[in-house]
């Protein structure tokens, strides 16, 4: 027999014989290993260990220690939900279970199901888990699979697509259930230590909006009751600090449906945080020498054929007749940036060229995917691209590296950094690949980075470095990306005059300090829980006179406050209510004034910790915004020890 030959992820070769599955991989590197391994992850997909393994392939064995291991007993929870659905509900029909990163969903029809009914196959659920099945994997004929699922179009449908072709088709079996299913699953019903229903949603067969609606119930499972009792509680903390629940009560942002899908309408207190963000980045840019062009909301789709959009992105993109002509609204800003740098001849002394842009695009989403601030039909980026010899490219990156980490901190996020390099299919030379390569991770390398490497992720046209922010609660969300790009300077016939005096390709960089102000409006409001730092509250100061008596006064002290977001609390209410309204409000600051400060021109200040110091000067509280607000504070801190 022939041998093949795979990579480990510390990067070293095995060989093993042609045939072998993800488990004959773990036997040979060591049977601890071998009987340990629960799944396998080939090419970056998640496989059973049953699965073969091909020549060339990367294989990372998957034990109940990784990271997988709980995708996988996740995917057999939506089994288990399946199974205590048809004992309690027969007529059910089943689509499509998969494990999610936060649990499962099972998708299901022909059955009448409430928010009430969860609880009873929650018990069900239990059950199976104390039978402590074992879960087994076996095969079966393409003409077994479909007389079983005679009545089910959704599994018939599988069959006949992603299935098309497989003459042996992989089930697993627990018990009383069976499915249809390319696994991986954990070996027994017993191994999930706790389970649990969520909600249910409707969804459309394969996301599409043509097709029938079914009965989506999502769940969650974990290995253990406490680890459950951890995940509900930071989903409860979550959920608090929803940003549409948040937008709506802080009057931020609305979505209404009858502007459309996804096109959210920033409302005044919402537009005073985006105009602070852009002003932040704008300083960031402009330090950095960047400099401001604008480019309008539409092109003709000339523009979007030379730039290889139209090839790749017209089904996300909205189209226009106009005169005959068709124009298409930006789904990205670069192809306008690079018509402005092809509108100068360049000399290599002139490199690097930067523009900036807060650039509004506009993408089509399936209906079903939009969500809040976080998938939208339009949204806006921090646009950036620059224009630069080959060899400029690592103090480039080294630069954009560093007004990201600016950003980081000055909002107290953390991220995950990731290097993916050039795929199989990709366009440029080696040479200029590896030059690119070789600089970016000297980069991370010498700023002592920690990022991981992503082997083959890059995109077609460069390498690139992707950020993910971690928020208050631990949670990852999409940042911004850094993106070195070969080919359109080529489509765009992009040039500058050499030392040499011929012409060369300039490289293009895209890149984003917050990546979609959306997104990155949502990551705040849920990592701040709406309590925002001075700089970026939409009302900074609120005075709140003790008595009406105190009203001029306290708009004295309100001017006094000059270029801030101060109001005064007109209402004839009590003090009491006056401070928990503010404090509701999320302001950070209160400045209670009654008879005796209104004598002496003082103030009471109070902040969102409820710290509170009497007879200030407004002059020196005045001096301390100025620090606080310059300085991008994270909290307020006039009063802090
Ligand atoms: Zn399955
Ligand atoms: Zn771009």
């Amino acid at each position: 027999m022939s041998e093949i030959v795979v990579t480990l992820p510390d990067g070293s070769e095995l060989s093993v014989e042609e045939g072998a599955t993800v488990a004959d991989v773990a036997y040979e590197i060591g049977p601890g290993l071998g009987k340990d391994t629960v799944a396998g992850v080939v090419d970056g997909e998640l496989v059973d260990k049953a699965d073969p393994v091909h020549d060339g392939a990367q294989v990372v064995i998957v034990t109940d220690q990784s990271d997988e291991y709980l995708r996988v007993l996740r995917h057999t929870a939506a089994h288990v939900f399946a199974q205590a659905l048809q004992r309690l509900h027969p007529e059910a029909k089943l689509a499509i279970g998969p494990p999610t990163d936060e649990g499962f969903y099972y998708d299901v029809t022909d059955v009448d199901l409430d928010a009430d009914d969860l609880e009873a196959i929650e018990d069900e659920m239990r059950e199976i888990l104390e039978a402590d099945l074992p879960v087994e994997r076996e095969l079966r004929s393409r003409e077994e699979a479909l007389e079983l699922y005679e009545d089910n179009p959704y599994k018939r449908d599988i069959l006949e697509d992603e299935a098309a072709g497989d003459e042996e088709l992989s089930f697993y079996v627990q018990g009383d259930f069976e499915d249809l299913c390319k696994g991986p699953h954990v070996e027994s019903t017993g191994e999930i230590g706790a389970v649990k229903l969520l909600n249910i949603s409707s969804a459309y067969w394969r996301g599409d909006e043509d097709n029938e609606t079914l009965t989506r119930v999502y769940g969650t499972a974990f290995e253990s009751e406490k680890d459950l009792q951890d995940h509900m509680e930071l989903r409860a903390e979550a959920e608090e600090r929803d940003h549409r629940k948040l937008g709506k009560e802080m009057d931020l942002f609305s979505i209404p449906e009858v502007t459309g899908p996804g096109l959210p309408l920033y409302h005044p207190n919402g537009k005073k945080i985006l105009s602070e963000l852009s002003g932040f980045a704008e300083s960031l840019n402009v330090d950095a020498g960047y400099e401001p062009v604008e480019t309008p909301h539409l092109f003709r789709t000339e523009l979007w054929k030379q730039s290889g959009h139209y090839d790749n992105y017209v089904d996300d993109m909205f189209l226009l007749d106009v005169n005959d002509e068709e124009y298409g609204l930006k789904p990205m800003n670069c192809p306008g940036h690079a018509t402005i740098f092809d509108q100068h001849s360049w000399s290599y002394r002139d490199l690097p060229v930067r523009y900036f842009e807060d650039g509004k695009v506009y993408r089509k989403e399936q209906r079903g995917e939009l969500s809040g601030l976080s998938r939208v039909w339009s949204f806006t980026i921090d646009d950036g691209h620059l224009f630069c010899r080959p060899e400029q490219i690592e103090a480039e990156i080294r630069q954009v590296m560093d007004s990201i980490y600016e950003v980081l901190d000055t909002f107290g996020l953390e991220a995950h950094v990731a290097l993916a390099t050039r795929p199989e299919k990709s366009v440029g030379s080696d040479e200029i690949w590896e030059q690119s390569e070789t600089q970016l991770r000297a980069v991370l390398d010498n700023q002592n980075v920690d990022y991981d490497l992503e082997p083959g992720d890059g995109a077609f046209y460069g390498p690139k470095i992707d950020f993910a922010f971690e928020d208050a609660l631990g949670r990852k969300w999409d940042g911004p990306t850094v993106q070195v790009d070969f080919n359109m300077p080529e489509r765009f016939d992009l040039t500058y005059t050499g030392e040499d005096n011929e012409e060369h390709r300039p490289v293009m960089i895209h890149r984003a300090l917050y990546g979609s102000y959306e997104r990155f409006f949502m990551v705040l409001i849920e990592h701040f829980d709406g309590k925002f730092p001075l700089w970026l509250a939409p009302e900074q100061v609120r005075v709140l006179p003790i008595s009406d008596d105190q009203l001029g006064y306290a708009h004295r002290v309100k001017n006094e406050l000059g270029d801030f977001r101060v109001s005064v609390e007109d209402r004839s209410w009590t003090l009491g209510r006056k401070i928990r309204e503010a404090q509701d409000d999320n302001v950070p600051y209160m400045l209670v004034v009654g008879e005796d400060e209104a004598e002496a021109g003082t103030i009471s200040v109070r902040d969102r910790q409820e710290r509170e110091e009497q007879d200030v000067a407004v002059e020196a509280f005045r001096e301390h915004l100025d620090a606080e607000y310059g300085e991008k504070r994270l909290e307020p801190d006039f009063l802090a020890d």
